[in-house]
């Protein structure tokens, strides 16, 4: 391999928003047949907005609001951060919170107003035997529309729900079938539902979804692609992605994403455009002609 047709490939890409972090990964991303996106903020514009709000009889809207905003004041996720302005965008005024903790992969449990406040997955209720029987239907349809819904607990009895939708890239679509094209499996991993991801991936053309993956077992599935003999691209944005990036044999970080991702990442798509992934692995291709 000539070191100068590296260079100019590496030259060449950064000119496209691809930066490779060494000569090396413009090899490897060559042999490539796999690509698994994160869907948040990869697939996804990754700004959900709330846009559902269903609460349970015997409480009023506005003090469900304050109690569930109060909770999710305290998380850094972009989920928390949707709830929370959309409760404030429709003048509602927080509790204060007397504790909080987070629960990756599932929601979050705190107190407020001294009650005992849950919000999060049907598995983070079903762990604290939460009754949420009669909800799941209307849940189901809002995931079936692509949408996350939540729901939420106060002392242990079902209050409500609350949904927020993310809108996906208008590039995502083409990106994808261009992947395809070029005969290369995409699959999607997100740790949000089945039916939702299910949902995002029919809107983009990924039929290859895995879903509710917890935050340490995106690397897992990196992994067990490579045992299977792929040769794995792992594209993500998030804190959560970082181990699977480094785990990928070519790990590919979206440059609007956290810096946690970009350092464990091989290369930065600069652009956050997907179509990034098929030219950095067309023009790993033309480099790799030139030398041999
Ligand atoms: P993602 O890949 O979508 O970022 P996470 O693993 O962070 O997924 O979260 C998985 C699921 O856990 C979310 O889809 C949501 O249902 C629930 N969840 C996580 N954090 C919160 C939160 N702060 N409030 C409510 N639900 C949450
Ligand atoms: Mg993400």
């Amino acid at each position: 391999a000539t070191p100068t047709s590296i260079m100019a490939g590496s030259g060449r890409a950064a000119e496209f928003g691809i930066l490779f972090k060494g000569g090396e990964h413009l090899e490897t991303t060559h042999h490539i047949d796999t690509v698994i996106v994160d869907k948040t903020g990869t697939v996804t514009n990754g700004k959900p907005e709330l846009t559902d709000i269903v609460v349970a009889s015997g409480i009023g809207e506005e003090e469900f609001l304050s109690l569930i905003g109060a909770a999710e004041k305290q998380s850094e996720h972009p989920l928390a951060e949707a709830i929370v302005k959309g409760i404030q965008d429709r003048g509602i005024l927080l509790k204060g919170v007397q504790s909080f903790e987070a629960i990756p992969g599932y929601g979050v449990k705190t107190v407020v107003d001294n009650k005992e406040i849950l919000v999060g997955t049907r598995k983070l209720m079903n762990s604290y035997n939460v009754d949420i029987l009669n909800i799941l239907p209307v849940m189901e349809e809002l995931e079936a529309n692509g949408k996350t819904a939540m729901l939420a607990s106060i002392e242990g009895q079902y209050a409500g729900l609350v949904a927020v939708a993310d809108t996906v890239k208008e590039t995502s679509k083409k990106a994808i079938k261009r992947l395809h094209d070029m005969n290369i499996e995409v699959i999607m991993m997100t740790g949000d539902n089945q039916r939702t991801a299910t949902a995002i991936g029919r809107e983009v053309g990924i039929d290859h979804v895995i879903a509710e993956v917890l935050p340490e077992g995106k690397a897992e599935e990196v992994k067990k692609l490579q045992a299977a003999g792929k040769k794995v691209a792992m594209v993500g944005d998030g804190i959560n992605d970082a181990p699977a990036l480094a785990v990928a044999d070519i790990g590919m970080a979206i440059g609007t994403g956290t810096d946690v991702a970009m350092e464990a990442a091989d290369i930065t798509l600069i652009r956050g455009d997907l179509n990034s992934i098929a030219d950095a692995i067309i023009m790993s291709h033309k480099t790799m002609r030139n030398i041999k």
